[in-house]
């Protein structure tokens, strides 16, 4: 029988039939890839060569199995998350699948967050919400993987917590795992000692496996998709003006009750009552925020949206989800989150609402900054 082929990017296995299945590959692209020895699905390709983020089917099935094949082996869990959707990185359910192994968090894409945010606050308050969500990681990192910083530290973390073990690397998609992950391999092993053939028992799912010193491995993990990140409902072009690259600007507005905000044609906030005061808002200093009066503002919406508020642009608003509202109540400085957008902080109590495509969660946690 032929020899099953797997991609150096993912590890998934090569398949040139099914153009929306993982691991496709086209007929011409996996010649080349032959000669050349390097095999990459397209999915992987377009991410390296062109920075486009491709959709992968990962069952929910494989997904369950995943987790219980990291459960029930005695190894040191990696969680990787994007500090700037920390609540778009969390691994539905994983605290109850890691079993009694220990999870090391890392909290990548620091660059993102303004300079002057104390890492030790940051670190105190990733600490604070992983407990709420049943998670209690032995420690948290922080890291920028695209920069190379503090990689030295986390592999001697690593090294520390795994104590002679295996290391799986688990998180959702985008939140930067792959680019960590190249930075491990290149710290620590030869790319061609890199394996990826091994495969979770009954999923479609293939491990990478980066040897390590010992005879142990550094596993590398599908990235899971969160289903509730704006991301889904964006085209390329406005993921890359959403996904911020560069360190956020906080914008801070003086607005009085009864008065709106837009986040391009993606979200809403509404300062519904309170007393006048300021709202900082954290997202991509590319995208242009509007502000209107709250009467009348869905009018403004419906005759704007594709136009002086985009995203999404002209031609994707049919295709765009309804924005639907939740409204909060706030007593204390708390952000309101728009999953994987990113966030307005309110500082004095108020009713707020915020609007987001519908299937796109608005949630609200205790104030980041
Ligand atoms: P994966 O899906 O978790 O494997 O994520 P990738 O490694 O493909 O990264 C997803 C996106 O995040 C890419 O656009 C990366 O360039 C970007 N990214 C990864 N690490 C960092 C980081 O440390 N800082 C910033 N600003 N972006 C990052």
């Amino acid at each position: 029988s032929e020899e099953q082929l797997h991609c150096i990017g993912c590890g998934v296995a090569i398949q040139t039939e099914n153009q929306q299945a993982l691991g496709f590959t086209p007929k011409a692209a996996l010649e080349k890839g032959l000669a050349s020895g390097e095999v990459y699905c397209q999915r992987c390709f377009r991410l390296r060569h062109y920075n486009e983020i491709q959709d992968v089917s990962l069952t929910d099935d494989d997904f369950l199995r995943l987790l219980n094949e990291i459960g029930n082996t005695d190894a040191l869990i990696v969680n990787v998350v994007d500090i700037f959707d920390f609540n778009g990185s969390i691994i539905p359910g994983l605290h109850r699948f890691v079993g009694n192994n220990p999870v090391l968090m890392i909290g990548n894409k620091v660059d993102l967050l303004p300079k002057s945010l104390k890492k030790g606050r940051l670190i105190q308050w990733m600490k604070e919400r992983a407990h709420e969500l049943g998670l209690r990681p032995v420690d948290v990192l922080l890291t920028s993987a695209k920069k190379k910083s503090e990689i030295q530290d986390i592999l001697e973390a690593i090294e520390h917590y795994r104590n002679g073990r295996d290391v799986y690397v688990v998180g959702v998609t985008n939140v930067g795992k792959s680019t960590l992950i190249n930075q491990i391999i290149a710290q620590v092993a030869d790319v061609k000692e890199v394996i990826t053939t091994s495969r979770f028992p009954g999923t479609t799912l293939d491990k990478i496996e980066i040897p390590l010193d010992d005879g142990q491995f550094l596993i590398d993990t599908p990235g899971i998709i969160h289903r509730h990140q704006m991301a889904h409902y964006l085209g390329k072009k406005d993921l890359r003006l959403i996904a911020p690259t560069k360190e956020i600007k906080p914008k801070v507005y003086q607005l009085n009750p009864e008065q709106t905000l837009f986040l391009g044609g993606l979200a809403r906030f509404d300062f519904v009552s309170g007393a006048r005061s300021s709202f900082i808002a954290y997202v991509s200093n590319d995208l242009t925020i509007h502000r209107t009066k709250l009467k009348g503002a869905s009018e403004f919406y419906q005759k704007h949206v594709g136009a002086l508020l985009q995203p999404p642009h002209a031609d994707e608003i049919t295709a765009f989800p309804e924005l639907v509202r939740f409204e909060f109540s706030i007593k204390e400085k708390t952000d309101i989150v728009f999953a994987g957008l990113g966030w307005i902080t309110v500082s004095q109590p108020a009713i707020v609402a915020g609007w987001a495509p519908k299937g796109v969660d608005v949630i609200i946690r205790k104030a980041l900054i």
